[in-house]
């Protein structure tokens, strides 16, 4: 690999990325599109309540919500989105996130616990998980029924979590159904659920109150940008405990679809979801990227993925000790992933050896290392032709020979 790399020029090495939109090495690659709207972006001033309520109209549109706003990501999403469900246009309780006099607990069913629910409990939530990991363990096989969920929710509910995955169990119209039967609304993490483009609109149409997708994973917006679609009410909330409201009462006029100032019957105080500011130019790079996203060929984009793994899957398979197989691709991810199966006894190296020699090469090359010790993965979501080609050279370099 031989290019010119700013990161390089800093002294920092680069990443052939064959792991997907993975943040810890940067996401995905910025579509130009948006790259030269920021930079257009970053010549003039705006107020970014008028583009936060141009960005509501838009995510409205797609997905068919009543409103929508852009945050810094979808773990900010969800923290904001919590916040909005704990506070709603009470002006004390946002001024004390996240600290409150009562005591929110969000339901969900302890097979959606990720990672980033600490981006709930951020808010100030704590979490109530119900359920069993029967089905994941090989115990049983019944996974959260739709009474637990139910049986969970008191008055110090204040909303039910759900993680959107093709095979996400109970279905999310069954835990909306719920939750609206006892008033209580349902933040869905759809982070990398795009594409299908259809997707924007599935979570809402299941009755999701607020939806959580990543702008810095297939929609190739900016990094540091998510999208929250959801209720109108919820997404006040959030833009009165986002925006920067350091205002004089006197002229504090934001607009009136994005935040309903009679009903807050004030000027908020910075909000918890100030340290999480999103700027001009992050806000309209989403917002071009969201437009090029929509109009991109994704059967084409599908093949070309699915073409990438097939070549990286044909190119192992006759190493000693390798197995590959192409998972479909909504079993584990948006794009098909190659499983490269290692038999440390057969093999020159072990998947453990392959993954951490991989990294520790210039360029770094990283695999998806979720299926260690015994196999890695690789996902053509990040890589161009001629990555492709470079990865299977040194894939080929450390799983050595072929078998006889
Ligand atoms: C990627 C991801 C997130 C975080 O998205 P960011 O935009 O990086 O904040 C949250 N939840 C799930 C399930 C994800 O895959």
């Amino acid at each position: 690999m031989d290019r010119e790399s700013v990161y390089q020029e800093f002294g920092v090495p680069i990443v052939i990325n064959a792991a997907g939109t993975k943040t810890r090495i940067g996401g995905s690659r910025i579509r130009e599109e948006a790259v030269e709207a920021m930079g257009r972006a970053a010549e003039e001033f705006v107020r970014l309540s008028d583009l936060q309520a141009r960005a509501s109209e838009r995510i409205a549109e797609l997905t068919g919500a009543e409103a929508g706003y852009v945050t810094s990501g979808a773990a900010s999403a969800l923290m904001l989105g919590a916040a909005a469900c704990i506070a709603g246009d009470d002006l004390g309780t946002m001024a004390r996130l996240p600290h409150t006099d009562a005591t929110p607990e969000i339901v969900m069913a302890r097979t959606h616990r990720t990672e980033y629910d600490h981006a709930l409990r951020a808010a100030g939530a704590t979490i109530v998980d119900v359920g069993t990991n029967d089905p994941h363990l090989g115990t049983g096989s019944r996974e959260t029924e739709p009474w637990e969920i139910a049986d969970a929710i008191t008055d110090d509910t204040v909303a039910l979590g759900y993680i959107a995955k093709s095979y996400s169990k109970p279905a999310l119209s069954t835990v909306t159904e719920i939750a609206h039967e006892h008033d209580v609304p349902v933040i869905v993490d759809a982070a990398a659920e795009l594409p299908p483009v259809a997707n924007f609109r599935r979570f809402t149409e299941a009755g999701a109150d607020l939806v959580a997708f990543s702008g810095g994973k297939a929609i190739r917006g900016p990094q540091t940008t998510g999208i929250l679609a959801g209720r109108r009410e919820l997404v006040s909330s959030v833009a009165a405990q986002h925006l920067d409201v350091h205002a004089a009462e006197a002229v504090w006029e934001p607009p009136v679809d994005l935040l309903d100032v009679d009903r807050l019957g004030g000027v908020p105080r910075q909000g918890i979801g100030r340290p999480m500011k999103v700027g001009k130019e992050e806000l309209i790079g989403l917002l071009a990227a969201l437009d090029a996203f929509v109009e991109e060929d994704h059967d084409a984009r599908a093949v070309e993925w699915r073409e990438r793994s097939t070549r990286i899957a044909a190119s192992l398979n006759s190493l000693s000790g390798v197995t590959t197989s192409i998972a479909a691709a909504e079993k584990v991810a948006v794009a098909p992933e190659v499983r490269v199966q290692v038999d440390a006894d057969a093999a020159v190296s072990d998947a453990v050896g392959v993954v951490r020699d991989l990294r520790r090469e210039e360029p770094r090359v990283f695999v998806g290392a979720d299926s260690l010790p015994g196999a890695f993965t690789i996902n053509p979501m990040c890589l161009d032709g001629e990555e492709t080609d470079y990865v299977i050279e040194r894939l080929r370099a450390h799983l050595g020979d072929e078998s006889t």
